[in-house]
């Protein structure tokens, strides 16, 4: 009942050409065995090029971050409204890369989301722990901490149509992922807390997130509580992210 989703993360990573080439290969061979939704989240530069390329084909667009701003006087920022009017339909927010390097907070992330709904377009929201955290065994509860962060900000009666990515910080871009019990016990712990809001928590889908490939996709997607995947590193090569569309 809830359709997987993959998303492509490429951080700062691309060019125009790249834009012409992996979105040519993807959209191609899409048809071929892959029924999730995909999504791809270029640099903002190349969101206009992006949606250009992508337009009819099934593949979508998304945002890699966004200001917690509509308008106004906040130079170098990038709005929701623009990101919607350039075509993206999901805009990622509160990655572990932003929150540690760039320190935003758990309520600044809130801001963010809804922005984001305020928009019409549909948050996808990283939480995870990191290594110290995992090691202390307090797991659960940042991720509690991030999730009802946002939930007090926009209310739990929108979290349905919303997408939460579980990222172990410490599997991000390291080669090490969670195994599929690590993350299924993290994804159906998120789950029973949107629950315990009143989140409508069956329809809330539910990524993992953290050195996803070809050869752990399937076991990850196979959880019973994991809807996807977000993809970095794997997401910049046609065949290694068809290969995880495919295992969705
Ligand atoms: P990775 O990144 O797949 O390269 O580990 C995932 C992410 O940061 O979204």
């Amino acid at each position: 009942m809830r359709q997987p989703l993959v998303a492509g993360n490429w951080k700062l990573n691309g060019s125009r050409e790249m834009v012409d080439t992996l979105l040519s290969e993807l959209t191609t061979a899409l048809g071929d065995g892959v029924t999730a939704e995909v999504a791809v989240c270029p640099p903002f530069v190349y969101l206009q090029d992006a949606s250009r390329a992508l337009g009819g084909t099934d593949i979508v667009l998304g945002a890699q971050d966004v200001c917690a701003e509509d308008e106004g006087a906040f130079t170098g920022e990038v709005s929701a409204p623009m990101l919607r009017d350039v075509g993206c339909r999901y805009i990622i927010v509160g990655h572990s890369e932003r929150r540690s390097l760039y320190h935003e907070s758990d309520e600044w992330v809130a801001r963010k989301f809804a922005a984001v709904l305020r928009s019409g377009l549909t948050p996808i929201l990283c939480v995870g722990e990191s290594l110290e955290e995992r090691n202390a065994g307090v797991t659960e509860a940042v991720v509690a901490r991030q999730l009802e962060a946002v939930v007090e900000q926009v209310g739990a009666e929108v979290m349905g149509d919303c997408v939460v990515a579980y990222e172990p910080v410490w599997a991000i871009g390291t080669g090490l992922t969670a195994t599929p019990e690590q993350a299924q016990s993290v994804h159906a712990y998120l789950r029973s807390r949107l629950r315990a809001v009143g989140a409508a928590a069956d329809q809330t889908r539910l990524l993992y997130g953290g050195s996803v490939k070809p050869d752990n996709a399937a076991q990850l997607f196979a959880m019973p509580d994991i809807d996807g995947g977000l993809i970095g590193g794997a997401s910049l090569q046609a065949e290694t992210f068809l290969a995880i569309c495919r295992a969705a």
